[in-house]
């Protein structure tokens, strides 16, 4: 497929536009601007009101002014480092013209005394006097005709200046194309927003404020063009994952059933529900790719397991991936009971694994002898065979994008997938992260869940601490001590942690402190663990290794070190680490003070709730969407016109109507099919435009 002819104006170098040069455009690269596509997309973020008034004394002070002047008098500066002045007169008073550093000649050249200019600038009073300094324009009367009345104002870079931003921009608008609507004219009509021309020249020619505001018709429309063409690239995603599959999982119930039978407690609400879903996507003809999301401690890995126990039902074998060695030998341990209770075979794979044992379990795999195995992703290595993988769960995959996601499903598995995530996101991130999957949501907690007391404690009481923890170990409780993220280095963190563990064993006692980082051989991390667990050592001082997953039910302390340096949902993961057995629990969030305004507010938000959702919308309120997972990491997309915090209605209204014009139209050959096939070259949707090509 090539890109529609209509379009080229629009891909042209940004030099063929007028005033653009090789200098000029290497300064829109710095901001992003690389075609006339890209201007068009760049919107003034403000307007400047300059409509002509017939004196100054019209408007308050400080304000932007337009107004037309006699010139009087030159002031020269009497001495160096002083301005030049310029007497001017409007209709009814007197004003002055300041200029700092400037050439008397070619001053006065533009304001001859005894003529008739339009002056447009800020006006200020300066010892009662009012006056202008250095105006945006001093035009001839008939020049003046040309200046707006409103003057768009633009995102800038050094060097480039606001005129030469809008001449550029008015002529790319002149290019633009007549192009076939995508929006579904029923939306179009209920928002009342206009065709994406008109949405474009009046996005570039605001009339008030209320025009660069969002909610504009027609920046409204825009961002939506930018999610609906995002959303689309995510359901032909969807599409070509779920069209891989060729066969259906059905479960008769005999494994899960002996399972629930075992279990001490019956499934929450959202257990069921979420089993429910999973069981009709993995019966159902399409390939599964579904987002597991439930906060911590909400019990997805028993949902998990009795996904895996359906695809063993049917005659296939299941896999666990999870992203780190402990978290994959946690699996096990917490899966191991469960598998026998129904009987099947449960194994783990991961880098560890060599020599003949390895290819023991990779026989054993691929003859079907193994049910369900769990690993890392040593699962993905090229050997690793299975006999008739029907159901892939990936454990924590919050780190992977989209681009991830469709690689995986690029390998050719039939498999279902199922994706583990801890992170409560926002509704808005998950659309925008998560649209080409179907999403359950564990939003209920199994019930006996203690509240953890969650105090904030200033580091200047570290002493106090050691001493509260020294009592409460001679009680026999077990704690963890999560040591700072000091830098993004693994080694530097290790070096924070070993510190700390040396001065804890000097202070509590040889034998009762252990210690766990991410740069320890896996064989001591796991014997580190296993003292925790077994209660050989009481306290377990770690770097963030722990975060996600780890299940210690008798620990009932968490002490987390700085704090203020972690993210929000981080720290509600750490806290999540405790606070699971019968015993009261407490999180202890050392700080380092002064605490900036803002990480008081973040940390006071954890103090009050322990509701996962609660603080990821509090925590994406205050810091963006970027940082909430990592902008790099997050496969976020990033959009020059919608805001995914504040527009989240937007991206609900795309994700069904993207979906919704693909059941329509498979092929997007119909009239606005093919509009939307537009759409995906304008906004460079390549994934997209390869998935239809194939499709
Ligand atoms: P998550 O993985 O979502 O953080 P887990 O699966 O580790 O949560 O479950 C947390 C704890 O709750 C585990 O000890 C688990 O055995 C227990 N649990 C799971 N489901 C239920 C339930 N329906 N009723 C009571 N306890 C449950
Ligand atoms: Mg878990």
């Amino acid at each position: 497929m090539t890109r529609p002819a209509v379009l080229f104006p629009l891909f042209a170098s940004l030099e063929t536009l007028p005033g653009v040069g090789p200098k000029v455009a290497r300064l829109f690269a710095a901001i992003g601007v690389e075609r006339p596509r890209d201007l068009i997309f760049t919107l003034p973020h403000a307007v400047v009101d300059r409509r002509p008034v017939a004196s100054v004394r019209e408007v308050v002070p400080p304000a932007t002014v337009t107004v037309q002047v006699t010139v009087g008098a030159h002031l020269p500066p009497r001495r160096k480092g002083a301005p030049w002045r310029v007497m001017v007169r409007d209709a009814q008073v007197e004003f002055q013209l300041v200029f700092f550093h400037v050439h008397g000649d070619s001053l006065q050249r533009q304001l001859p005394t005894g003529q008739t200019r339009v002056i447009s600038g800020r006006l200020d009073l300066f010892d009662g006097i009012a006056q202008i300094t250095h105006p945006d324009h001093i035009l001839r009367p008939e020049e003046a005709r040309s200046l707006p009345r409103y003057e768009p104002v633009y995102p800038l870079t050094q060097g480039l200046t606001n005129r030469v931003v809008a001449r550029a921009a008015a002529a790319a608008l002149a290019r633009l194309p007549d192009l076939p609507d995508w929006i579904d004219p029923a939306l179009r009509a209920r928002e009342g927003w206009p065709g994406w021309r008109e949405a474009l020249q009046a996005a570039h020619a605001p009339a008030g404020l209320g025009d660069v505001s969002p909610g504009a018709p027609a920046r409204a429309r825009l961002a939506y063009d930018e999610v609906f063409a995002h959303q689309l690239t995510l359901a032909l995603a969807r599409r070509s994952i779920r069209r891989a599959k060729g066969r259906a999982s059905r479960g008769d119930g005999r494994l899960t059933w002996r399972v629930l039978a075992g279990l001490p407690h019956a499934l929450t609400g959202a257990q069921t529900r979420a089993v429910a879903e999973i069981a009709a996507d993995m019966a159902g003809p399409l390939r599964m790719n579904r987002l597991l999301q439930g906060d911590v401690g909400s019990g997805k890995t028993l949902v998990a397991f009795l996904a895996l126990l359906t695809a063993v039902e049917a005659g296939g074998q299941g896999a666990i991936m999870a992203p780190t060695e402990i978290l994959a030998r946690q699996h096990f341990d917490s899966l191991r009971p469960l598998a026998a209770l129904a009987g099947v075979r449960l194994e783990t794979l991961t880098g560890r694994d060599r020599g003949e044992e390895r290819a023991a379990k990779l026989a054993d795999l691929a003859a079907g002898r193994i049910d369900i195995i769990v690993g890392t992703h040593a699962l993905f290595q090229k050997d690793v065979a299975f006999a008739d993988l029907r159901l892939a769960v990936v454990d924590e995959q919050h780190r992977f994008g989209v681009a991830q996601r469709m690689e995986l499903g690029a390998k050719g598995e039939a498999a279902d997938v199922l994706v583990m995530t801890a992170t409560p996101i926002p509704r808005s991130l998950a659309l925008a992260t998560y649209g080409d999957m179907d999403v359950s949501v564990l939003d209920e907690k199994p019930p006996g869940r203690r509240p953890v007391r969650t105090a904030l404690v200033p580091s200047d009481r570290l002493g106090e601490v050691v001493e509260h923890l020294r009592g409460a170990v001679a009680q026999g409780r077990r704690a963890y001590w999560v040591c700072p993220l000091v830098e993004e280095s693994e080694v530097v963190d290790m070096t924070a942690a070993e510190d700390r563990f040396r001065a804890l064993r000097a202070a509590l006692g040889e034998g009762v402190v252990g210690l766990v980082h991410g740069q320890m051989p896996a064989a001591e991390k796991d014997a580190a663990m296993a003292d925790f667990v077994a209660g050989r050592t009481r306290v377990l001082v770690a770097t963030t290794v722990i975060e996600v997953g780890v299940n210690v039910p008798e620990a009932t302390i968490m002490v987390i070190e700085r704090a203020e340096t972690f993210g929000l949902s981080q720290l509600h993961q750490l806290r999540g680490r405790v606070g699971r057995g019968t015993g009261d629990s407490t999180c202890l969030m050392l700080y380092q003070p002064p605490l900036s305004e803002t990480a008081e507010r973040r940390l006071a938000i954890l103090r009050e709730t322990e509701d996962g959702f609660r603080i990821a919308e509090e925590d994406l309120a205050i810091r963006g969407a970027g940082d909430l997972i990592g902008t790099a990491q997050s496969g976020l997309p990033r959009f020059r016109i919608a805001d995914i915090e504040r527009q989240s209605a937007l991206m609900a209204i795309a994700q069904s109507d993207a979906r919704a014009l693909l059941a329509q139209d498979p092929g997007l050959a119909g009239p606005r099919g093919q509009a939307a096939r537009t759409l995906l070259w304008l906004m460079e949707q390549d994934r997209a435009i390869r998935l239809i090509s194939v499709g």
